[in-house]
């Protein structure tokens, strides 16, 4: 497995969005309407108006990478190489860059300054010969290739002949996303005859292509390693491990981490002259923040529970009650 797909999974990866634009038109993508086409910037969801916002949401999620993605990444190719000079220079060589492009956009210049900044991995998604062209330049350099293309239910034959190709061209990896409906996408998945599958997350079938070719994939013998990544998974694991790591790392004192989430309580009306309940509490505007033991001792406050974000995103608040 690709060594960012392994950082992934771990929830131990940043994404970096740089840009919502892009010159190719995918009846699939997946990026939002109030980001597609539009120039701006966010690292893990937070809009980013400055540089030391990444160092800073990278250093509070304590990730050991970050996902470069877009939009193409390569149309703000001096901003892209910006951010990888600094996070190398920040977090140190170990800190793992991969970037998302189809290659269209891509050269030998632009490719020999992302290496030069530190790059580590490219991730090509074929969209078309340009891309294929682009996964042969960047084989001759020392960054680790990777293709990444969604599973498409009906393009079967085409993906088999894109891995072919690319194990005789010595491509080591290629990643299969399954095929994700959005918001944005979903209009135009249907139009094509494509549906949701009953989670709503996916599109039906598109597992099924995925397995298939990978059974193929073993049947032919190619040396290719071919490797399925579920919709689910980033719901499920990769999105709650990376705010797992960012709730320990940037837990109050009143809060407990509960994977990826948090919990504290808050009390109305205490009298801070008693010496106990003033070094348990936090005084927040007219609320009083504490751990979740002082509502055990009073026997009241409001249970909240929300994402490690900054500042807090809350999910839930509910009578604190002692069964
Ligand atoms: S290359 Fe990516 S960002 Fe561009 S249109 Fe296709 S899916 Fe969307």
């Amino acid at each position: 497995m690709p060594t960012g797909c392994g950082l992934c999974m771990a929830g131990a990866k940043s994404v970096l969005f740089v840009t919502g634009v892009c010159r190719d038109n995918c009846f699939y993508c997946p990026v939002s309407r109030d980001r597609r086409g539009r120039d701006v910037v966010y690292v893990n969801e937070v809009p980013v108006g400055d540089p030391k916002d990444v160092v800073e949401e990278v250093a509070a999620s304590m990730s050991e990478g970050v996902g470069i993605t877009g939009g193409d990444p390569l149309l703000t190719l001096e901003r892209v190489e910006e951010y990888v000079k600094l996070l190398k220079e920040v977090f140190g060589s170990r800190f793992h860059v991969h970037l998302y492009t189809t290659g269209t956009a891509l050269s030998r210049g632009s490719l020999e300054r992302l290496v030069s900044a530190g790059l580590d991995e490219l991730r090509v998604h074929v969209v078309s010969s340009r891309s294929l062209d682009a996964v042969g330049v960047a084989l001759e350099y020392p960054v680790d290739v990777v293709v990444e293309n969604p599973a498409i239910p009906g393009r079967e034959e085409f993906l088999k002949s894109l891995v072919k190709r690319l194990d005789s061209m010595g491509v080591r990896y290629v990643n299969l996303n399954e095929l994700e409906v959005s918001e944005s996408n979903l209009d135009s998945l249907v139009l094509r005859g494509l549906r949701p599958s009953s989670s709503g997350r996916s599109v039906e079938g598109s597992r099924d292509v995925a397995v298939k070719l990978i059974e193929w994939v073993e049947e032919s013998g190619l040396g290719i390693s071919v490797h399925y990544c579920p919709a689910v998974y980033k719901d499920a694991y990769q999105y709650p491990r990376r705010l797992a790591r960012r709730a320990l790392s940037t837990r109050r004192f009143f809060e407990v981490v509960d994977g990826g989430v948090v919990r504290w309580v808050e009390v109305g009306g205490v009298d801070l002259r008693d010496v106990w309940l003033a070094g348990a509490v936090v005084r927040l505007g007219d609320r009083y923040l504490a751990p979740l033991r002082l509502a055990e001792v009073l026997g009241f406050g409001t249970v909240v529970e929300a994402l490690p974000t900054t500042p807090r995103r809350v999910l839930n608040e509910y009578s604190w009650c002692r069964h």
